[in-house]
């Protein structure tokens, strides 16, 4: 039965640049694994499943055995991931250990052949698991190497976002082959996922045809500047190169949602709790200016941590202890928006279908400004992917460049005060009070 839920799984790209799953006849046996559905346990409870015996617990981090700030000393890790190094570090040492034969990750794929920039794959080697390093905003699916591992004997690793980690975990409860093959799982802390659209929409914003991009880097490490000024880096088929700071990009301005996926509206989950141990960047100081990237990390298997804390004594891996409270100040807006701002979306937006959450549906704290910074998010998110189609099917990428622009300054009003719009904002806030 888990095995025909699994057959079924297939994803296909929605008209937005997202991938969607196709229902088969194995709907509800879906139902269950996939991270979203009512039905599912939630985060809590697969986590207490798991690590009942963690030393640490904390209502927005999870169950713990220890969280650490730091980078890898080793090799070229740090220099050639997205943040301290430590994912790619600590999928090799995995392998290393013979702890698994495989690491599931994301590679980058030939979009000409492929007809993605990126997608799972299995890697067997240091090499294949470093070639897999940097983050990836891009949709990727699980099927195809959870395909590979129920047909192929061996123990695995899975490396994803904290809802392909849980769905991971539903399906390992299912499914006794799976059970028995992924024995690891490593998280990445999430803000949201975006869509495909985004690459063609920075190719706009380079000058180039989005045909013509043959791979993209969406956070290439610049020395002498802070790791949260994000440099994007498009290879183009002429073997031409473009690069954006973020910031000058219309839709670079992460907290206000371009291109988010819609299911991103309705996850508690930032820092990955169902993971045996999870990767996030320290974005707080003096990290978040260090321009060689730094992880925080929180580690719920005690080998993990086992394996950390040997590399640490050994140099190869720099680490200081800390504690739930400075992760939660390194994920702050993450946490309030899929917290706070959550429970807001549930009483404003409510799901077409009924969902179980870990918030509560009151928001009756939030202050109208506050509210409003949450519905911009959610309509910017939306509607930056209706306007990029029409923009694309009438091959006029000035409306929707225009239309971004003209969102993201209302939004940097409202939720930084940019601009004479953000005093006007602060003027009416003072008039009418914070309520
Ligand atoms: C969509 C997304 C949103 C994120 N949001 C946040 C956030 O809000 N706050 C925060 O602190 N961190 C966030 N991260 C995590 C952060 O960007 C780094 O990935 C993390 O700190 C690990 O960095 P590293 O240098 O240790 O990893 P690296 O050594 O660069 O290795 C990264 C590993 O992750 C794998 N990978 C990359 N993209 C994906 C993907 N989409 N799905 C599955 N595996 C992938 C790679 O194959 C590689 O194995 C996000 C990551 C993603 C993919």
């Amino acid at each position: 039965m888990a095995q025909s839920s699994e057959a079924h799984a297939r994803m296909s790209w929605d008209r937005y640049g997202h991938l969607k799953p196709e229902l088969g006849l194995a709907e509800a046996a879906f139902g269950r694994i996939c991270p979203f559905a009512p039905s599912a346990r939630n985060e809590d409870q697969i986590a207490e499943s798991l690590y009942a015996g963690a030393l640490n617990r904390d209502s927005l981090i999870g169950r713990f055995q220890a969280a650490y700030v730091g980078h890898v000393d080793e090799g070229d890790f740090r220099t050639s991931g997205s943040s301290g190094g430590m994912a790619s570090w600590m999928a090799v040492e995995l392998l290393r250990r013979c702890v698994v034969d495989g690491i599931a990750h994301v590679r980058p794929a030939d979009p000409r052949k492929d007809g993605r920039f990126f997608r799972y794959a299995i890697s067997r080697n240091e090499a294949e698991i470093r070639s897999g390093a940097c983050s990836r905003y891009y949709p990727v699916d699980l099927s195809e190497v959870l395909q590979t591992i129920r047909h192929t004997p061996g123990r695995y690793a899975v490396v994803g976002i904290p809802c392909f980690i849980k769905a991971v975990n539903l399906l390992i409860a299912e499914d006794a082959v799976i059970r028995q093959r992924i024995v690891c799982t490593l998280g990445l802390f999430c803000g949201h996922m975006k869509s495909a659209r985004f690459v063609d929409s920075m190719a706009w914003q380079a000058g180039v045809n989005p045909s013509a991009v043959r791979a993209i880097d969406y956070r290439v490490k610049t020395p002498g500047r802070p790791a949260s000024w994000y440099r994007a880096r498009l290879e183009l088929v002429d073997g031409n190169r473009r690069e954006k700071d973020w910031w000058d990009l219309v839709d670079g301005d992460w907290g206000a949602g371009f291109f988010q996926n819609p299911a991103c509206n309705y996850c508690d989950d930032v820092v990955a709790e169902t993971a045996d141990i999870a990767f996030g960047d320290a974005w707080i100081e003096p990290y978040s200016s260090d321009a060689r990237g730094t992880n925080v990390v929180v580690v719920r298997k005690p080998e993990l941590d086992g394996i950390l804390r040997e590399a640490a004594i050994s140099n190869r891996i720099r680490l200081a202890p800390v504690d739930a409270q400075f992760v939660r100040q390194t994920q702050a807006a993450g946490l309030r928006h899929r917290r706070e701002g959550l429970a807001y979306r549930l009483q404003w937006k409510p799901p077409s279908i009924p969902i179980s959450k870990r918030v509560g549906k009151s928001a009756a704290h939030l202050g109208a400004r506050r509210k409003l910074v949450y519905r911009a998010r959610y309509l910017i998110a939306r509607e930056s992917q209706l306007t990029f189609a029409l923009a694309k099917n009438i091959h006029l990428p000035g409306l929707y460049l225009w239309w971004a622009k003209a969102a993201v300054s209302l939004y940097q009003a409202l939720a930084y005060s940019r601009g004479a719009a953000g005093r006007l904002f602060d003027m009416l806030e003072k008039i009418c009070g914070r309520g």
